[in-house]
């Protein structure tokens, strides 16, 4: 059950710093940063002063479970602040203690201080924690199934949820999605697939780099391999069924 959630009224108003710390901007710095999107009058600069981070988190791990795909980007992308929402307190908080062991034993590296944990119902206010074309990745790695047809509408893909992904993600940002269930695949590709604001991306690049976003063929291995799920289908021989899709440009209003 999620009636304890509490979610931000804005992305302004989200508390990035205790989440990562070492980004919060203080002092007459902070002065000169405004909270991207903060149009909230209400909030103070001693308000501000708490909440503030000099860089926006890009990379969304929607139902990041135990955090193994966090845990694996965070190095890959050192200067890209990643955060995992799961509705589990307790994975949520397991997660959590996992990043501050992590950020202690490298200390002096300042490793995995990009990436962090908050609890949230992700089918609930996801424009509440980013504004709008905020994130650059979105995870979808291996979501519950909910097999029965009544069950459905409780599935993270769907014609509501993806205009709220296609909200936060900027154009050209992609979506990534990995699942061992063939119906739950079709049905994540046809959402997409029908949904304007986004198209499939097919060919995965083999340098990482150029038109498809950046990094795209290693995050498809990292979600194929490092997720505690991907792990468990590798050990029962299972299938992974992978699709991307790549977030438009909105058309231009006539
Ligand atoms: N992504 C991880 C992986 O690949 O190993 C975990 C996959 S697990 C099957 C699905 C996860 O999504 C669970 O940890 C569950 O608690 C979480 N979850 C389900 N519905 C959610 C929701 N509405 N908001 C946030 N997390 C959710």
């Amino acid at each position: 059950s999620d009636h304890s959630l509490t979610y931000p009224r804005s992305p302004a108003d989200m508390d990035w710093a205790s989440l990562y710390p070492v980004y919060a901007v203080k002092g007459e710095e902070e002065q000169a940063f405004a909270a991207p999107g903060d149009s909230n009058p209400t909030t103070t600069q001693e308000q501000r002063k708490v909440k503030a981070i000099s860089k926006n988190v890009e990379v969304a791990d929607i139902g990041c479970g135990f955090g193994g795909l966090l845990f694996a980007l965070a190095p890959k992308f050192p200067d890209t602040l990643i955060v995992g929402m799961e509705i589990r307190i307790s994975v949520t908080e397991y997660v959590q203690e996992k990043a501050r062991a992590l950020r202690i034993q490298n200390a002096s590296t300042n490793a995995y201080q990009n990436v962090s944990c908050i609890r949230a119902n992700t089918m609930k206010f996801l424009p509440n924690f980013f504004h709008k074309a905020q994130l650059s990745k979105i995870f979808l790695c291996f979501p519950d199934p909910h097999f029965k047809q009544r069950k459905h509408k409780a599935r993270i893909v769907s014609y509501t949820l993806n205009s709220e992904y296609a909200y936060v993600l900027r154009p050209g940002g992609i979506v990534y999605t990995i699942t061992d269930v063939q119906d739950l695949h079709e049905w994540m590709k046809d959402h997409f697939e029908k949904h304007p604001s986004f198209e499939r991306v097919e060919k995965v690049f083999e340098d990482g780099e150029g038109e498809e976003g950046e990094g795209m063929d290693e995050c498809v291995r990292v979600m194929r391999t490092e997720t505690e799920e991907g792990k468990k289908v590798e050990r029962n021989k299972g299938m992974k069924y992978v699709a991307c899709f790549r977030r438009l440009e909105d058309p231009a209003w006539p």
